[in-house]
């Protein structure tokens, strides 16, 4: 498969599956529609599509890796028991970068904000 194809594919499944997944989860997803798709592929494509801000990289609470399609200013909330990244809207904390920036002088470039706790499933199941 060509390159560009590839790219595209995982882009794709990336913004069909908005949970935010693994690498290896998503691998899992695209090989059921590519079979021929490796692994490293889909490290490769999701890390450079990161490095170039088309996509986002969030770091679990276990030291992997989940991606993100949304690029829009969003903050996230990471379950402790099942690691699950959820989406915390923008506007409960509107401007915080633009104001912390203002507030120490420190020239912000990105960041990345995540909440720690229990998911409303997990909060279930005790
Ligand atoms: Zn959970
Ligand atoms: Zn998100």
């Amino acid at each position: 498969m060509k390159y560009s194809r590839q790219r595209d594919l995982i882009l794709k499944t990336l913004q069909e599956n908005a949970i935010h997944p693994t690498a290896d989860v998503l691998y899992a997803m695209i090989k059921e529609i590519e079979p021929s798709i490796s692994l490293a592929t889909v490290y490769r494509n999701l890390n450079q599509l990161a490095d170039q801000g088309i996509i986002r990289r969030i770091r679990g609470l276990d030291g992997s890796a989940h991606f993100d399609h949304n690029t829009h200013n969003h903050y996230h909330f990471i379950c402790s028991q099942c690691n699950k990244v959820y989406d915390v809207p923008y506007d409960i904390i509107p401007e915080l970068a633009d104001k912390a920036a203002e507030r120490t002088g420190l020239l912000i470039e990105s960041y990345d904000i995540s909440f720690r706790g229990i998911c409303p499933d997990c909060k279930k199941l005790n």
